[in-house]
């Protein structure tokens, strides 16, 4: 807390020195954000990027976007495309670089600076997207634009956007009264904190446990894991012990391997607990006061629930639809599942384990069936799924479909030192983007698997083309000594399916910073790529 308060000193003072500079026209220079990247393909400078450059990026380019909507909003001339809905797709391009530098630094490589500027920067961003969704005068002149698209010669891209930003003006809000407005501001403010606080809670809670044992725990695991302990260990100054984390590879290799059912169940309890322990990092009330934030909302915007808003803009459109698909998902898959039950039982009674199977044993005697059944040792298939092979197959095969080339960059700005760096080129050798592959598990960074723009593809102003900057994150474990990192099956198809993405993004041929994806729709590329893992050819 005391943390907080002293950068939003310093912010507060960084932000007058910032406005007594403008007085004199001048911004600082030493921020990279206030000037040309002058980097390999103006990726951005993360190396000269300091957490103190954040926020005062961030005013400027808000302050900037408000000064645009205003010439948009008091333009005399009749709304048109050009003057009111591509002048409001330009209006704010500082914002959205330093935005998308930011969000990407904070999910894969955040510190406690970082945690304290989203906090703070969180209901600003939301206050200013709630200024432009909420703006009566720019709605109008949209709506105009809107009626008269049919008679203005717009491209089946522009009018893609003008439908969509319509749609999405009303359904946010905008033909709401002032006073439901302004209610709705405050709940999208407030809302836009308690996600970035449930987020940190869980990150907090992820590195703040670790289980802790002696040689004799090691039992039954597999070589690598117990290597990575020993590391984990040592970086925790408990050299000699090995300890296990929540991490997704550490916590599910370890739960499938070790024989000792109370350990499973010691660090299977605190991976379902992370966010419930009833200490500051605890999310229940968080949780709470989100859903019923998002209740209010939908009934204050006329909808039944929070999904039907959020599904409307998507493939699947409504609740229904959602619950039609999953529901014949659950009833092929619950009689599958009952039986793997009583077939686990079967090995636990044999074993004299006498025990009743919980979750906590699963993929355990998951694996215990599989090598029963099938003769099949997960980790035995490891040595096959050399991580660099394996992101090597991948830019193979998007060499042999689609023609594009990977190759390494090494004097490129990296947005982690553990990160890598590829140019892409398409079949014909010109340049298509920057692909950032980042693949270890780390404090700074959030679970989980994602794929993410340091910059989307676009035109500019002069329509001179902007390629896009994609970084694709996962949490393998980190190489142990000099041993090679191997990747079980599962990892190697996250590896497809977040290619998939990247492969989506690099080939995107938006011309406007404005874009509409329906988001059920972006896992289409990603099965795409991961059905190849297992295709012979591959
Ligand atoms: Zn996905």
């Amino acid at each position: 807390m005391k943390k907080y308060f002293k950068l939003l000193i310093i912010t507060i003072i960084s932000v007058m020195a910032l406005y007594s500079c403008k007085l004199k026209q001048e911004v600082d220079k030493s921020n990279p954000f206030f000037s040309e990247f002058n980097t390999p393909f103006n990726v951005p400078p993360f190396e000269k990027i300091m957490a103190k450059h954040y926020m005062p990026a961030f005013e400027k380019g808000m302050a900037d976007g408000r000064k645009e909507i205003e010439k948009i909003v008091k333009n005399k001339e009749e709304p048109t495309f050009a003057n009111t809905i591509e002048a409001l797709d330009r209006c704010d391009d500082l914002f959205i670089t330093v935005r998308d530098v930011f969000y990407g630094q904070a999910e894969a490589n955040t510190n406690d600076s970082l945690q304290a500027i989203e906090m703070e920067i969180s209901p600003k961003i939301s206050e200013y997207e709630d200024e432009k969704k909420l703006n009566p005068e720019l709605f109008k002149r949209i709506k105009h634009v809107y009626e008269k698209r049919a008679d203005s010669n717009l491209t089946p891209e522009q009018l893609f956007i003008l439908e969509n930003l319509y749609k999405e003006y009303v359904r946010l809000g905008a033909n709401l009264s002032k006073e439901d407005q302004e209610s709705l501001k405050k709940i999208n403010q407030r809302l836009s904190v308690l996600t970035v606080q449930y987020d940190q809670n869980v990150l907090a809670e992820t590195n703040n446990y670790k289980l802790f044992v002696g040689e004799d725990d090691l039992k039954g695991l597999p070589e690598s894991l117990v290597a990575s302990a020993a590391d984990i260990a040592k970086a925790a100054r408990q050299e000699g012990k090995w300890a296990f984390t929540t991490q997704r590879p550490s916590i599910f290799p370890f739960i499938q391997y070790s024989p000792d059912k109370e350990l499973r169940h010691e660090i299977f309890n605190a991976y379902i607990n992370r966010g419930n322990n009833g200490n500051e990092y605890d999310n229940n009330k968080i949780l709470a006061e989100i859903i019923s934030l998002r209740a209010e909302r939908a009934k204050l915007l006329g909808y039944k629930s929070h999904s039907d808003i959020v599904l409307e803009p998507r493939m699947a459109k409504e609740p229904e639809n959602v619950f039609n698909l999953l529901n014949s998902l659950w009833e092929k898959a619950i009689p599958v599942a009952k039986n793997e039950v009583v077939e686990m039982q079967k090995i636990i009674d044999r074993e004299k384990g006498n025990f009743k199977l919980e979750p906590s044993d699963w993929w355990y005697y998951a694996e215990k069936l599989r090598k029963q059944k099938y003769d099949l040792d997960e980790e035995e298939l490891k040595p096959y799924f050399k991580l660099d092979n394996v992101r090597d197959g991948a830019f193979t095969l998007a060499n042999k479909l689609f023609g594009m080339t990977f190759s390494p960059m090494n004097d490129v700005p990296l947005p982690h030192p553990d990160a890598q760096a590829f140019e892409v080129k398409k079949a014909d050798g010109s340049h298509l983007g920057v692909l950032y592959m980042d693949f270890f598990a780390r404090a700074s960074k959030r679970q989980g698997a994602w794929c993410l723009t340091y910059r989307t593809h676009k035109m500019d102003a002069d329509q001179k083309e902007i390629t896009p900057v994609v970084t694709n994150v996962f949490n393998f474990s980190p190489p142990a000594g000099n041993k090679p990192v191997l990747l079980t099956m599962d990892e190697v198809s996250t590896i497809f399916h977040e290619f998939g993405h990247a492969l989506d993004m690099l080939n995107n041929k938006n011309s406007y910073n404005t874009t509409f994806v329906a988001w059920d729709f972006v896992e289409l590329p990603s099965q795409l790529m991961e059905h190849w893992v297992t295709e012979p050819e591959m």
